[in-house]
């Protein structure tokens, strides 16, 4: 037999078996800290980060294993993200507008509904473009809308016009006959 570098061979075998654990036991550390991190990121529930806590703690390395296989798939910030998104594709699709009479779907610069013939808008007199019906002037090329092209309005106004003018002549007509009956 040869002599051992250090003493006994026992002594070694003891200094290595205190290295291996004391490496060890820092895994074991930085992993509850890394699952503890981590399980906060996938979720809110306190027993879910205990369980998984608990988990590392008490099956070290093979514990981390399963933790890796049940934690939940998506951090909460990939959850947001992805809400976001579902968020903005709704959104798309509430701004494709339906027409109001057949409920198909119109794209926002159509002048008539190309299935039922709806009018949805009107071109605008001085560049073109489509218009709402209850713009009072075009927002492209600044240009006010005729009073005469907005049909309800305008034409109730005409009639109220009329009125006027006939309850003027009614009262016109009155005075004078009074003015006639007293002179
Ligand atoms: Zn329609
Ligand atoms: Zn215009």
């Amino acid at each position: 037999m040869f002599d051992w570098p250090g003493g006994s061979w026992q002594d070694t075998v003891r200094l290595v078996l205190t290295v291996l654990s004391i490496y060890g036991a820092i895994i074991w550390v930085a992993l509850i800290f890394w699952v503890f991190r981590d399980i906060r990121q996938r979720t809110r529930d306190p027993i879910m980060q205990l369980i998984a806590v608990l988990l590392v703690l008490a099956g070290f390395l093979p514990g981390h294993w399963i933790y890796l296989i049940l934690r939940p798939r998506q951090t909460l910030t990939e959850l947001y993200e992805r809400s976001l998104e579902e968020e903005a594709i709704l959104q798309d699709l509430d701004d494709q507008k339906a027409c109001p009479a057949c409920r198909r779907r119109v794209r926002d610069d159509y002048l008539v509904c190309p299935s039922c013939l709806t009018e949805l808008k009107e071109p605008c007199a001085g560049c073109g473009k489509p218009l709402d019906y209850g713009w009072l002037a075009c927002p492209y090329c600044a240009r006010e809308k005729a009073p005469a092209i907005a049909p309800g309005p305008a034409a109730n106004h005409i009639e109220g016009a009329q009125d006027r003018a006939s309850l003027g002549g009614l009262v016109r007509r009155s005075t004078s006959l009074v003015r006639r009956r007293g002179s």
